[in-house]
């Protein structure tokens, strides 16, 4: 009865009580901003985290047994620091953990050479090393994707630019016609799927720091929604009766089983032998033959002597380990409990699981360092915050933000389906796009919920942060914060610099512990931990959607 009261007054108050200013509330430390900026400055631990996250537990693939260890670790360091409550919350991923414990892959003849490869995760062993011809499937080309008209008067340039024609994907006779004539050659060979890629010298690398007119207009409070972020182009609409890539490779994986291929090798495709290697999408040993993702200069010089008519040899090794136990996966969760509002509560964090191919530097255990790094900077502080600080390390979300989904579904339902927690969630504060400092901030809600958020920013101004912005979106996309979102709760996603993030590291086997840039770092948490001890300490709740403004549910998946 207590409680059924309660969660009226909040609803009420989130609707009602108009916008109050921060200084007009009681119980704020006017010094506090200086004294976060300090204990950051002198005491730090975000580069400590971040070694034991990366050099010790990384790589942490969902459902290995690093990752977890990786959790348990977060959970003695958080209660080392004085947080409560430290659990793993399990939840059903479904798949076996699997971690590869060795793998190369050289060619033997006609030369000799290691080359650089990644293979995919949960793929196949091979059960020891085999030594196999190599084949080059070439996929035969779709019909000519029509030339986009030049971009508009200061757009920036797109990849590859005009002179690479593109081509849709085959139909399904052309597929099969094509399958069909190659059966003998794949016959036990080790298959190289794909044309060389071309990836051109880069002569204009994108600026690694965000330049501040553009973030003016992301964050400017009386833009439209949307405005001032580039978009991605319409993409021209395939042809019918073409495949799709994912039809495409699906179908070779099948054919390269059936006719009793030793391997699969796929072209990475990026410059500077950069491999991103992502899964075996059916997670099934059965259904796809061992691959490897090889890096653009190795994969370019096997095909183009095979292409001398040359015949190309390679051995190939890949040793794994199942874990069936990883098919509950873990989120980590630890507490700074609350005082007369410790019933409602603020969360943060990012997701704890990375790729195979690296240890997951700035994908994203930065983010969690930085978000238990706020976190512990409030309790090093002594700040007794009102509301619960909740700090969340997902797992699964480089499948599809699945740890985060669950843990909403069973803690908060949706706006549509709430639970008694729904209306006690404040909101949840995410950063997961690498090193770069935060420079503003999303959160999914009416515009007064970004002026909360901006004003808490806005003395931040020196460290480059710009401003907040609110968002109507509940598409489920890019990072956990949207699967709060996506349930009609305020999520909060960190906008950062750039830096090396899409040119180097973001899911690539570059991404260690040295990409990390500290001084950036301790910037977003001290920013962090100011918006998080404002969210914490302020008389209302953020404001949020009431359910006739709710923007209508999208589908998560
Ligand atoms: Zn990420």
């Amino acid at each position: 009865m207590f409680k059924r009261s309660i969660i009226t007054v909040l609803a009420l108050s989130s609707v009602l009580v108009p916008f109050v200013p921060l200084g007009a509330q009681q119980k704020l430390d006017p010094t506090i901003n200086d004294k976060i900026r300090q204990e950051e400055e002198q005491h730090s631990q975000i580069m400590r985290t971040l070694h034991f996250l990366t050099d010790v537990y990384g790589p942490r693939v969902t459902g290995s047994p690093s990752l977890k260890a990786a959790g348990e670790w977060s959970i003695k360091t958080m209660t080392s620091w004085g947080f409560t409550n430290g659990h793993l919350e399990p939840w059903n991923f479904g798949h076996p953990g699997w971690v590869t414990d060795h793998f190369e892959v050289h060619i033997v003849s006609p030369v000799k050479s290691s080359l650089v490869v990644e293979p995919l995760a949960w793929t196949a062993g091979t059960k020891g090393t085999v030594t196999a011809k190599a084949f080059n499937l070439i996929v035969p080309q779709g019909p000519l994707v029509p030339m986009s008209p030049t971009p508009a008067e200061g757009g920036r340039g797109g990849r590859g630019g005009p002179s690479t024609p593109q081509h849709f994907q085959p139909t399904q006779a052309q597929l099969t016609s094509y399958l069909e004539s190659i059966k003998s050659d794949v016959k036990g060979a080790i298959v190289l799927v794909g044309k060389t890629v071309f990836v051109p010298v880069n002569l204009d690398p994108t600026p690694g720091r965000r330049n501040e007119e553009d973030l003016k207009r992301q964050y400017d409070p009386n833009a439209p929604e949307g405005a001032g972020r580039g978009g991605r182009g319409n993409q021209p609409t395939p042809p019918e009766g073409t495949l799709t890539a994912r039809q495409v490779t699906q179908q070779i994986d099948e054919f390269l089983v059936a006719n009793g291929a030793a391997g699969r090798v796929n072209d990475a495709g990026r410059p500077h032998g950069q491999i991103v290697a992502f899964d075996n999408a059916t997670y099934d040993i059965t259904k796809a033959v061992p691959t490897v993702v090889m890096r653009n200069e190795d994969y370019g010089r096997i095909a183009r002597i095979l292409a001398d008519g040359t015949p190309v040899e390679l051995e190939m090794n890949i040793v794994n380990t199942w874990y069936p136990e990883g098919a509950t996966a873990y989120n980590t969760i630890a507490e700074i409990p609350g005082s007369d509002k410790k019933d409602e509560v603020v969360m943060l964090g990012g997701h704890l699981d990375s790729w195979h191919s690296a240890t997951g530097a700035t994908d994203n255990a930065i983010g969690c360092a930085t978000m238990m790094e706020a976190a512990r900077i409030l309790k090093a502080l002594g700040v007794q915050p009102r509301r619960t600080i909740r700090v969340a390390l997902w797992s699964g979300e480089e499948e599809g933000l699945l740890g985060s989904l669950a843990y909403v579904k069973e803690h908060f339902g949706s706006a549509e389906t709430p639970t008694p927690e729904f209306a006690k969630l404040d909101a949840y504060l995410n950063i997961d796009s690498g090193t770069g400092r935060a420079r503003g901030a999303g959160i999914f809600g009416p515009p007064e919920a970004a002026a909360v958020v901006r004003q808490a920013l806005a003395p931040f101004q020196d460290l480059g942060v710009v401003g907040a912005s609110a968002t109507r979106s509940r598409n489920v996309g890019g990072t956990d914060s949207t699967s709060f979102n996506n349930a009609g709760l305020p999520g909060i996603g960190f906008g950062q610099d750039p830096i090396e993030y899409n040119s180097h590291t973001h899911h690539t086997n570059l991404d260690h512990y040295e990409r990390v840039i500290e001084a950036d770092v301790k910037a977003s948490a001290i920013s962090i931990a100011a918006t998080l001890y404002q969210l914490a300490m302020r008389d209302e709740m953020v404001p949020r959607f009431t359910k006739e403004t709710m923007p209508p549910p999208v589908a998560a998946r």
